[in-house]
């Protein structure tokens, strides 16, 4: 089996687990059942992790020494994003060019620093703050909280940053679960009876925070418990095809997969990686 990775043990979930059945049950399957890995990784998920370590960088010089200048940030970026290209990059969006997207996460960062960094006042206690709880003889829940910290006056709070083209909307199934998780597993870990989740959106230069009490958090790890116990039940994983198909590293087997000619970037990678062999 050359394209298979282990699979996820039965038992352990995160967000993103989850979210992969919510939207395509049989990419959800392919990948976390049968531990197949995906043929390519988009550009947009690049400039996400991307963007991500020069924040990380950022708080942390902070909390040593002090805060980088917006120069100091730019260059990091752009050493980062030259040094760490992935092989398997794909720009799925055939009419944007890789340049788009640096040009994007530096405006990103540029905006963050000459905004939300110079106004924030908060402690850091944590980045990348890994979660792990066993929820229930099943189910253990594991997932990274981009940054916890207390604001200035002493309120803990866990934010998670998105690159994403538009704010999210808290009905959606990642806004709403996501934050709040995390929150709820800071709470436990730090002794806090309420805490604030948010989210900050880069590109909008927005934040949207979530007030979590005790009952709240219950209720959050409840509804991942059970969305868990239910995945754990699942025995049919029909495909779901739709928009996201151009971004799944198994749109070139996938009998389903409905696909843009625009957004077909990464079936071409995919498709010339399987031609090499
Ligand atoms: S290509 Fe589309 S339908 Fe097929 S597994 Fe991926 S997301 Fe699901």
């Amino acid at each position: 089996m050359s394209d298979a990775i282990r699979p996820t043990p039965k038992n352990l979930f995160s967000f993103s687990r989850l979210k992969t059945l919510h939207q395509c049950p049989f990419r959800y399957r392919l990948r976390y059942l049968k531990g197949m890995k995906e043929a390519f990784r988009s550009i947009e998920s690049y400039l996400g992790t991307t963007v991500h370590e020069v924040l990380e960088w950022i708080y942390k010089s902070r909390a040593e020494s002090s805060t980088p200048e917006t120069q100091e940030i730019l260059e990091f970026f752009e050493t980062r994003w030259r040094e760490d290209w992935p092989e398997d990059l794909a720009v799925v969006r055939i009419v944007e060019g890789p340049d788009h997207y640096f040009r994007l996460g530096r405006q990103m960062l540029e905006n963050f620093a000459a905004g939300s960094l110079k106004k924030d006042r908060s402690e850091t206690i944590a980045l990348e703050a890994r979660y792990s709880i066993h929820l229930s003889e099943r189910v253990s829940y594991t997932g990274f909280a981009d940054r916890v910290g207390r604001t200035a006056q002493g309120r803990l709070f866990i934010v998670d940053y998105k690159t994403s083209k538009r704010e999210g909307d808290p009905s959606e199934f990642s806004e709403g679960l996501q934050a709040p998780l995390y929150a709820a597993c800071a709470m436990k870990q730090n002794g806090d009876e309420r805490a604030l989740a948010g989210y900050h959106y880069l590109r909008m230069g927005s934040s949207r925070w979530i007030d979590m009490d005790e009952e709240k958090a219950r209720r959050i790890l409840d509804r991942f418990l059970n969305l868990a116990e239910t995945a754990l039940d699942t025995r049919e994983f029909p495909a779901r095809p739709g928009i996201l198909c151009a971004w799944c590293g198994f749109n070139h087997i996938c009998t389903f997969a409905q696909i843009r000619d625009e957004f077909s970037g990464g079936r071409e990678v995919a498709r010339k990686a399987m031609e090499l062999g």
